[in-house]
């Protein structure tokens, strides 16, 4: 562990000036130690979003106890799948167990369905997210988190799960191909700069990861998994890259 430098956050948005001093060990820094900034962040940008539509007037019918959103496909960037096999790896054994054997339940199914080559390519990225996710949409597989239709790893939800928040009735959700889903937009989709400093720094194509696939895919790059740069430089160029993204939403 190195020393802790403070980094002043300054970053312009259509939701306003973001600022903040956030704490950065200078020390050697896996990409999953970005993950925390990025969803901290994420955080004040939804909740800002979430403010101006209340403001104009339109409500976010997103409630607790509603999973309806968690049977859709889940971008994941390579740091937040490392974070989310990391809290697997933190839970109890009886808990894991039971979260394993749905994630494997579901890599079946995506086997049956012959999806699973096309959702491990390693192009598979924006552009080739949406054929594919609503194939996958429409098998109909709760997310193996999702726990009596609440999300039972809230707090370290992923960002595109904090990001997707509607303003039409919640109900469209459960067949988002047949209704125009309303979603709050977004300025920043924080999962975007995580995937291109990785691509970076691997010298490969910014790609995202099908949350389903976390445990099969951060076994696939157990290696990435340890790698470590110095903090400092890697936090700043995730800052860099956080500065660069355009205004879209990533779900
Ligand atoms: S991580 Fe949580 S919020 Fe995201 S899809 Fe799974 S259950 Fe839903």
């Amino acid at each position: 562990m190195g020393e802790t430098a403070f980094f002043e956050v300054d970053l312009a948005t259509p939701l306003g000036q973001v600022r903040g001093r956030v704490a950065v060990d200078t020390g050697p820094m896996g990409l999953v130690d970005l993950v925390p900034t990025a969803l901290e962040l994420t955080n004040i940008l939804v909740d800002r979003a979430r403010r101006r539509e209340e403001k104009e007037g339109r409500r976010i019918s997103c409630r607790a106890g509603c999973g309806v959103c968690c049977r859709q496909m889940v971008p994941l960037s390579a740091p937040e799948a490392f974070y989310l096999a990391d809290l697997m790896d933190s839970i109890s054994a009886n808990r894991r167990k039971e979260v394993l054997k749905r994630f494997g339940g579901i890599v079946e199914e995506l086997e049956r369905q012959n999806l699973i080559d096309e959702l491990l390519d390693p192009d598979y990225c924006d552009d080739a997210v949406l054929p594919i996710a609503k194939k996958y949409f429409l098998l109909n597989l709760p997310c193996p988190f999702l726990r009596e239709e609440s999300c039972s790893i809230h707090p370290n939800r992923p960002v595109a799960c904090r990001e997707y928040n509607v303003t039409s009735p919640a109900s469209w959700c459960a067949d988002p191909y047949s209704y125009e889903v309303v979603k709050v937009p977004m300025p920043l989709p924080l999962s975007a700069p995580l995937a291109r400093l990785t691509a970076q720094l691997t010298g490969s194509k910014p790609r995202l990861i099908p949350l389903t696939l976390v445990p099969l895919w951060a076994s696939e790059h157990a290696d990435l998994r340890k790698v470590q740069w110095p903090g400092l430089e890697l936090f700043q160029r995730f800052m860099a890259e956080v500065g660069k993204t355009p205004s879209a939403n990533s779900r």
